[in-house]
């Protein structure tokens, strides 16, 4: 397919816009692939619905070659169906509430489980139609709190969404199997450097979940992962193993000092001159009974809040007690208070109770305790893993330490069990003819989030370097004013010809600009290939190739060009 600049409106920026904070933003921007309509909502232009068509092309290849068959679900759903499965109130305010002429109250689809199940318990009457697996690619709506980054945390995006069916849980593992499969062949296709990693699964309940991100600096998430064996997980999952070594036996008398000036950990540690993991911090979160419990951890370590909530004693969602309820809860002030003589209940992270003669609040306003040691200052409390991994922690998977790399999410999978089909009540006919309610797994990826996750990942100073099953574009091709308009113009045609004739999408610059702004645009653009005639090459018979990823050139024969380019392909494929 070839495109003609001279003939379609394409602006781009010079100056990076002041409200994109992110790489991937900006670059959308200036690309022009985007244009923003309102927050977290925008309009696909030209380029941007190609690299978008190209991402669903990849999507949809590998579900049907996975076994999954296409629908096309309403954006739009009534509120009744929500009400089924209690997620009408539950889902909160990320849930568009529209209403009709006729007072009856709809959602805005953030997700589609339950217009999934709603098909399924029509659709679906015996055993012997599953398993069966639909997916959708489809515009959802979520009303972000804060919608920012672009197309990383839009509030309408698209994502494809599958839900697979099945009578028994070993049918279910089959299939979360395929798609776990199926994604990783989708990334490595699209040309993403990319990790699975065990994940929590949240507020859509059941068991087993996956995500799949996409590796980059900017990434909103923090994944753990050891090369040694493997292992990989979310922040919000990796287990924090006990240290094991045996704690110490205490040394130092237990003393009370005046630290008038220090509430933070750093600000003790400096002014006790001890290292941040030689104290011990509580923080004071609201519990499940109306009252308070105090969670200790090393003061070098920060609370992982999945692992908090998971406590049954904390309340979900995690909240901080207020500065009045700390100090009426234990006497004294935020950062003043420790373990001895506390009069509510406490939980230790595993590294926190292995430490010895260590500093702590003395839950007293400016005074702090040194020499503090478990079992003779105070009770010896309740152990938990309440921390984030940092690197060098021993991975859980036995192969060595682990390393944290930050990722964007971009594919998620989760085995659901029978949490919908029992709640809106999908059931089949099994071999004995007896209803049993179906077992439920759902897989998204984030299409148009990938399209961001893609920038993040591949760019330079210049602009975006797609991977080339992304590009808009596979080859631009630069034609400069020249001078003998007619043989240049000539030998364009025959360039593009032989490379649309080869099924490549060529981007012809033919427009009317100096040479400085297209190669700018071009570099912007980030398409992989870029060939430019001149009067001087046409009259030797030559076109000159840009990489644009390693910035090689080379002069190659006008004949030549199209198994020139084609050869580019297949080794860039075959990487
Ligand atoms: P996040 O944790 O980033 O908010 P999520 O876990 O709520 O995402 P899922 O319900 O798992 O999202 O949705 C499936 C996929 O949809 C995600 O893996 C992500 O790639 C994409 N996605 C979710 N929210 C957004 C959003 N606001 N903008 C763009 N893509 C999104
Ligand atoms: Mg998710």
């Amino acid at each position: 397919m070839l495109m003609r600049l001279s003939q379609i409106p394409w602006n781009t920026l010079k100056e990076t816009p002041a409200d994109a904070e992110v790489v991937s933003h900006q670059l959308l921007l200036r690309a022009g692939l985007v244009r923003r309509l309102t927050a977290g909502i925008f309009t696909w232009m030209p380029f941007g619905l190609k690299v978008l068509r190209k991402v669903e092309a990849v999507v949809r290849e590998e579900m049907n070659r996975a076994g999954a068959v296409e629908v096309l679900m309403p954006a739009v759903q009534p509120a009744e169906l929500w009400q089924e499965t209690g997620r009408w109130d539950r889902y909160g305010d990320l849930l568009l509430r529209i209403r009709d002429r006729h007072e009856r109250d709809y959602c805005f689809g953030p997700t589609h489980e339950e217009v999934i199940t709603e098909v399924a318990r029509r659709e679906l009457r015996s055993y012997r139609q599953l398993p069966v697996n639909y997916y959708q690619i489809q515009t959802k709506f979520r009303d972000e709190i804060r919608p920012r980054f672009g197309l990383m945390r839009a509030r309408e995006f698209i994502m494809k969404d599958a839900y697979s069916f099945h009578l028994d849980q070993a049918s279910l593992e089959t299939t979360y199997q395929a798609m776990a499969e199926a994604y990783a062949r989708i990334f490595r296709r699209l040309g993403l450097r990319f990790r699975s990693v065990e994940a929590d699964s949240g507020e859509i309940g059941g068991a087993r979940s996956q995500e799949f991100h996409v590796l980059a600096e900017s990434g909103e998430d923090a994944i753990a992962w050891c090369d040694g064996d493997s292992y990989a997980a979310n922040i919000e999952m990796a287990a924090a193993l006990p240290p094991s070594a045996p704690r110490p036996d205490p040394s130092a008398a237990l003393a009370k000092v005046a630290t008038p000036k220090s509430r933070s950990i750093d600000e003790v540690a400096a002014e006790l001159k001890v290292a941040p993991e030689r104290c011990v911090k509580i923080l004071v979160v609201e519990g499940t009974d109306g009252g308070v419990v105090a969670l200790a951890l090393r003061g070098d370590h920060s609370l992982n809040a999945a692992k908090a909530q998971r406590l049954s004693q904390v309340k979900t969602p995690l909240t901080l007690a207020s500065p009045e309820r700390v100090t009426s809860a234990t006497g004294a002030p935020t950062g003043f208070v420790g373990p001895v003589g506390l009069r509510v209940p406490l939980i230790a992270d595993h590294s926190a109770l292995a430490i010895a003669d260590f500093v702590a609040g003395a839950n007293e306003a400016g005074f702090h305790h040194t020499g503090v040691n478990w079992g003779r200052d105070t009770p010896v409390p309740a152990a938990a893993d309440l921390r984030n991994v940092v690197a060098g922690d021993p991975s859980p998977g036995g192969g060595g330490a682990l390393a944290i790399a930050r990722g964007i999410e971009v594919g998620h999978i989760f085995q659901l069990g029978d949490k919908y089909s029992r709640a809106m009540n999908a059931v089949v006919l099994d071999e004995d003819g007896k209803e049993r309610p179906t077992i439920m797994g759902c897989y998204g990826i984030g299409v148009s989030r990938i399209v961001a996750a893609a920038i993040e990942q591949n760019h330079d100073a210049n602009g975006i370097v797609w991977p080339g099953p992304m590009s808009p574009f596979d080859v631009t091709l630069l034609v400069l004013n020249p001078k003998n308009a007619e043989a240049v113009t000539a030998a364009a045609e025959s360039i593009y010809v032989q490379l649309s004739g080869a099924g490549l999408d060529v981007l012809l610059d033919d427009r009317d600009a100096r040479p400085g702004v297209k190669f700018a645009e071009a570099d912007l653009l980030g398409v992989p290939h870029r060939l430019v005639v001149g009067d001087r090459g046409v009259r030797e018979g030559l076109v000159e190739y840009r990489n644009r990823a390693s910035g090689a050139e080379e002069k190659v024969a006008i004949d030549d060009v199209g198994k020139f380019i084609l050869a580019r392909l297949s080794t860039a494929a075959a990487a």
